[in-house]
């Protein structure tokens, strides 16, 4: 009797330390992003504005430097996402067709860099899945940052198909380069954790080596399977199988803004100029840089905390509002913004949740309660401009 007690206060003392360590590593990645907002957004600032070429480089260093902890940053808390079984699987439609041209720009531009041709191709005719867009984004998005990163010559192909196994439907896409290859000894080694096929002090590429160890999860909390062919200096094809998920067509559906055809707008810049645009952001370092990357195209207005938001938005009808979640004093951005959405005049006001909160599954937690968009800290100014751009072409 008393090895059981024994036992079972073990076993919640375990329990304890697995949801501090979280709760930790939660908190450490909002806390390390939110200075990167400063970090990263004068540097960008600063590679634009600076004329000396001197002086540009030095900036230009940050900037690199930065991006690439932030990237080893991302992989090693998305590891402990999904380590701590926190990641939350959300089953929609899928546009196959969509999502591939939304990979295959994503890497076109770093693609053409290196002198690589990037195409899609899709072989089957089926036009949608229900499945995680997230997690399948970032397979996919780590699967060509590799071909694209160990290729430097040839085809990159991202070929979607269909495959049927005894009772199961398939998506298979498969993304094909031909770069350096991985040697046969080596192909059991690249799924685990921090291994690299070029370890050691004469380590050729950088990175954490935690790429395919993210996307082996990720596929099989989708219930699917990745398999690689690869050959030494020829090239490699990392194939993903998705199931089709048919029983799931009345799932969980996050909100979506209705994707219209884009009409060319000559009057674009005056009606973005007239834009009224209200920041809610506790924090100075993020508000100074979306000032110096937006303000030139907008009608910008700040508010340090959720009281005095409310009281600018009965003051001024605003047209977007970007919010921050974690507003240290007063309510929340998710409690904020729901609030906001009972006041008539707000009712479908675009708002944009500029958060920390960056796990792969914060997006969809935030589109299911109340906030119409999504941007990540620490974030470029392209991706804050193209989604304001974006929001002000729809409305
Ligand atoms: P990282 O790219 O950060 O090293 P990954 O987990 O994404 O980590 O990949 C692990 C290893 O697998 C890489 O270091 C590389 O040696 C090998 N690898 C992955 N993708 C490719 C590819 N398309 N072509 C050749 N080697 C690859």
């Amino acid at each position: 009797k008393k090895m059981i007690d024994e036992l079972i206060l073990a076993k919640e003392r375990a329990e304890e330390i697995n949801r501090i360590k979280s709760y930790f590593f939660a908190n450490m990645s909002h806390e390390i992003r939110t200075p990167f907002v400063g970090i990263l957004g004068n540097a960008e600032y600063l590679t634009e504005k600076l004329t000396k070429k001197a002086d540009r480089e030095l900036a230009e260093g940050i900037l690199v430097s930065s991006k690439r902890l932030m990237d080893t940053l991302n992989k090693i808390l998305e590891i402990t996402e999904i380590e701590s079984k926190q990641v939350k699987i959300r089953l929609r439609e899928v546009q196959i067709n969509k999502f591939l041209d939304e990979i295959k720009n994503l890497f076109e531009k770093t693609a053409e860099q290196k002198n690589l041709f990037l195409k899609v191709e899709q072989k089957n005719n089926i036009p949608f899945i229900y499945t995680d867009e997230n997690l399948l984004y970032e397979i996919l998005a780590n699967l060509v940052s590799n071909a694209v990163k160990y290729s430097s010559q040839g085809v990159i192909s991202i070929i979607s198909d269909y495959f049927k196994e005894e009772d199961r439907d398939y998506l298979t896409i498969s993304v094909k380069d031909e770069g350096i290859g991985i040697p046969e000894d080596k192909q059991e080694l690249i799924w685990q954790e921090f291994r690299q096929v070029s370890e050691g002090y004469n380590r050729k590429f950088e990175g954490a080596g935690l790429g395919l160890t993210i996307v082996k999860k990720y596929v099989q909390l989708l219930n699917g399977r990745i398999s690689v062919e690869s050959k030494l200096n020829k090239g490699s094809n990392f194939t993903v199988y998705i199931p089709y998920n048919t029983n799931l067509l009345h799932s969980e559906k996050v909100n979506e803004i209705k994707e219209e055809k884009k009409i060319p707008d000559n009057s674009k810049n005056k009606k973005s100029e007239l834009t009224k645009i209200l920041y809610v952001e506790d924090d100075p370092n993020a508000r100074f840089v979306v000032k110096k990357f937006i303000d030139h195209m907008c009608h910008l207005d700040f508010a340090e905390n959720s009281d005095s938001a409310l009281k600018m938005i009965n003051d001024i009808k605003y047209d977007i509002i970007l919010m921050d979640i974690n507003l240290k004093n007063g309510l929340n951005g998710i409690d904020l913004a729901q609030l906001i959405r009972k006041i008539p005049a707000y009712m479908k006001t675009p708002i944009v949740a500029v958060t920390a909160f960056a796990n792969p599954s914060d997006k969809g937690e935030f589109l299911s309660m109340g906030l119409t968009h999504y941007i990540s800290k620490p974030f470029f100014r392209i991706d804050l401009t193209q989604l304001i751009e974006d929001i002000i072409d729809k409305m």
